[in-house]
């Protein structure tokens, strides 16, 4: 039986499935006499929490866990908060009520407020104030800590969801994978796994419900599959690419300091791409050199209202602060396409790729344009941000463009703010009109960032989320190739840098093509940083470009990629994505 998922943590897991029970912590409303007897219990209850907090923090600090360590020091935290434990106390005088019955309501609240923050980062916290006031429930109640502090053997968990205290106990030499039904990229299952290097997939709907203690799973954190008792080939064949998964990470684990180079010294820049805060730590340690691609649009999505100067402000100068000096490219809005606002008054498009997307629409509303446009070129003060524009097709919309700029500047200087008057401003070249005037466009911006997932689907005239015609989306069909050599070489003909952000150029395959063009900088996901840079160091530049040359004149996109894959090194060869296991 197989469960779909969102993959969180890559690698494979196999193994018998445990199943940690949590225990029911029942709260009734009882009227009690002694409120100040409540009070005191209360009390006992949060320095008992404390102490247990304080033995966690000490564990995870002398084993070095730092991402668990800062979840569990901010709900040492919590346990200060005079909102919360004046609130407690004013609800079991006021009501009479016992202290468990005050925390669960009181932490209810909390929860309820956390819920509706507008910041995906801060809803997933909603776990930690839970986790929380379990804690102090239990600790009112006399009960032991449960969970997984007593696991005897190695296996995966499989759970509706996780709480965070149990995930901070995760030792990873029992625990070889996380399963829950429910939880998103930003969960702490997602980020403490990826922290522990531990395979998970959340999000599997009904999986804890399905599998029983002991069964057979195999657990795919690349593709985001649970397979629960697999038939025995399959299993097989797991076991094989778990094996490979395996040496692959460890020799990709070494190249983390490496510089991004050719065997004959031709330097990129390794760049990763983001939508969320939270992934500038998988930046950091996956060796990316700064952002190359970051998805604003992501601040947008999931809410009716739309972020004001000053929420968008803090999202932009958080990354470029965090990872100053390298470079941090901030692309406007992407709306549309296969990304939407919630608002009521965003018209549904009959063929939304072609519609009022990314630079149209914010074209269309200058205001709202003007408010992003304000928050960038004021977290730019920090010196290594950068601008880009998705989905530009002609020169009039890049100049009408650049002159919102230039007045949100004047604007600045009016009010006397700071942002960086130098700012780079480029292009995606996504839409084939841009690619084939490239050398027009050249002339009036900084950089060009060559978005292959949206080039090859206008090219091509294949809609890049549709599965059924999936076979004809071709990155190597002969067209694509030719104009990725169009743009970069009219890019560095008029002297700007030309760098690549779309999937492509995190398929090693693509890699010796790309380098082989000239390509100044590649952005991928920030896990495909260290196999971009496996495939980069095997090669050599002169090589490369010997085979672009040869590559641009073969007629079918099976002719490039025979030709691709009997160029790539052996060493590399086995980074290339294995084929998909489940039919
Ligand atoms: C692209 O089109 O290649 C790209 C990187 O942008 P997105 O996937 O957000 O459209
Ligand atoms: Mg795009």
């Amino acid at each position: 039986m197989i469960f779909q998922g969102v993959p969180v943590s890559m690698g494979v897991a196999i193994g018998q499935v445990a199943k940690p029970k949590l225990e029911l912590l029942n709260v009734g409303r009882d009227h009690i006499e002694d409120p100040e007897h409540q009070i005191e219990r209360f009390e006992k209850a949060l320095v008992a929490s404390k102490r247990q907090l304080e033995r966690l923090i000490n564990s995870l600090r002398a084993d070095e866990r730092l991402t668990e360590l800062k979840i569990v020091e901010s709900q040492q935290m919590m346990l200060d908060d005079t909102t919360l434990l004046e609130g407690v106390k004013d609800h079991i005088r006021r009501l009479c009520c016992t202290a468990e019955y005050a925390v669960s309501e009181i932490v209810d609240h909390f929860v309820g407020t956390f819920a509706g923050f507008e910041d995906e980062y801060l809803r997933e916290r909603v776990g930690d104030v839970h986790d929380m006031g379990e804690r102090l429930i239990r600790n009112l109640m006399g009960k032991r800590e449960p969970f997984l502090a007593g696991m005897d053997k190695q296996a995966i968990i499989v759970v509706h969801d996780l709480p965070p205290s149990a995930a901070a106990q995760i030792d990873p030499q029992k625990v070889l994978g996380l399963a829950t039904d429910v939880g998103g990229m930003t969960s702490h299952t997602a980020i403490i796994s990826r922290a522990l290097e531990i395979p998970a997939v959340v999000g599997l709907s009904n999986l804890s419900r399905r599998a029983e203690e002991g069964d057979t799973l195999i657990l795919d954190g690349r593709k985001g599959i649970a397979i629960l008792e697999p038939a025995p080939e399959l299993l097989k064949k797991y076991r094989r690419i778990q094996k490979e998964e395996r040496a692959k990470l460890k020799s990709l684990a070494k190249l983390r300091n490496l510089p991004s180079e050719t065997s004959d010294g031709f330097t990129i820049e390794l760049a990763a791409n983001i939508e969320l805060l939270s992934e500038v730590d998988a930046v950091r340690a996956y060796g990316a050199q700064g952002v190359g691609l970051y998805r604003s649009e992501f601040l947008f999505l999931n809410r009716e209202d739309l972020p004001s100067e000053g929420e968008q402000y803090e999202a932009y100068s958080v990354v470029a602060r965090q990872l100053a000096p390298q470079p941090v490219v901030i692309r406007t809005v992407d709306i549309g396409g296969d990304k939407f606002l919630s608002h009521p008054e965003v018209p549904v498009e009959i063929n939304p790729y072609l519609g009022c997307r990314a630079i149209r629409f914010s074209l269309k509303k200058p205001d709202t344009f003007k408010v992003q446009l304000r928050a960038i070129l004021r977290a730019s003060a920090t010196g290594n941000v950068r601008l880009m524009f998705p989905m530009v097709s002609s020169l009039e919309e890049l100049r009408e463009a650049k002159e919102i700029v230039e007045e949100c500047k004047a604007e600045l200087d009016s009010e006397g703010k700071s942002y960086d008057d130098g700012i780079e401003v480029g292009i995606m070249v996504e839409v084939p009109s841009v690619a084939v005037m490239a050398d027009q466009f050249a002339r009036e911006v900084d950089f060009f960032s060559i978005g292959t997932n949206d080039l090859i689907q206008y090219t091509l005239a294949v809609d890049r989320g549709n599965p059924a015609i999936s076979d004809l989306y071709q990155p190597f069909h002969p067209a694509v190739l030719r104009l990725l050599r169009t743009i970069v070489e009219a890019g560095h003909s008029a002297g700007i840098w030309v760098g690549l952000c779309g999937e492509m150029g995190a398929n090693p395959l693509a890699v010796p093509f790309l380098v082989g063009l000239g390509i100044d900088e590649l952005s991928v996901s920030p896990v495909n940083v260290p196999v971009v840079k496996a495939t980069l160091r095997a090669i050599s530049f002169r090589e490369a470009a010997e085979l672009a040359a040869e590559l641009v004149n073969l007629p079918t996109a099976e002719a490039i990629h025979r030709c691709l894959h009997d160029a790539l090194p052996e060493e590399v060869r086995r980074f290339v994505e294995l084929d998909p296991v489940v039919t």
